[in-house]
């Protein structure tokens, strides 16, 4: 039986990037935007504020874009302060190249793995599906879901007993499976 285990978002991640304000390196977008309409061209920013003074700072995500080129579903979700929207753009990797921002992902996920009950089990295939692209260690992930601790998880990849097609060491941010076999 496969079990599968979630990465989930819990909140928007910490955006980085430089204040100009107080040279803090942390920002933190709350869902707002910001729409400016110039005869029929518009511009359009996603709004986050430092951490540590609270100054504003922009992200564009449409620049002098001809009105009727602009689906209204996004223009509707801007005008809404969509939340859900923030989130997908911040993890546009094109959104994050034009405004040259990394994101923190530190307490921004959580890992659902639907209860404990199949950690018992001799053999355990797992498929670890990511709900937003998180890069996140495998062992660590591993090491939370059945309850080891990551000394454990390395030591089970030597011993060729955790195995997976992908490389567990380093970090990921898309789907993959595993087996344990203890
Ligand atoms: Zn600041």
């Amino acid at each position: 039986m496969l079990n599968n285990w979630v990465v989930m978002p819990t909140c928007l991640p910490t955006v980085l990037r430089r204040c100009h304000a107080c040279a803090s390196e942390s920002f933190r977008a709350n869902g707002k935007f910001r729409v400016n309409a110039n005869h029929k061209l518009l511009d359009a920013w996603l709004l986050v504020l430092c951490t540590a003074c609270g100054d504003t700072a922009k992200l564009t995500v449409l620049e002098r874009m001809n009105v009727r080129s602009v689906r209204p579903e996004l223009l509707d979700r801007m005008h809404e302060n969509d939340p859900g929207l923030a989130a997908e753009l911040l993890q546009d990797p094109v959104v994050r190249r034009r405004n040259r921002i990394a994101l923190d992902w530190d307490n921004a996920w959580r890992l659902d793995t639907g209860g404990s009950d199949h950690l018992d089990r001799a053999v355990i295939d797992v498929w670890v599906r990511f709900a937003a692209r998180i890069p996140v260690r495998p062992v660590r992930l591993i090491a939370e879901g059945c309850g080891l601790s990551r000394a454990e998880v390395e030591r089970l990849i030597t011993e060729g007993k955790l195995v997976s097609a992908v490389q567990l060491s380093g970090k990921l941010s898309s789907d993959f499976t595993f087996t344990l076999k203890r």
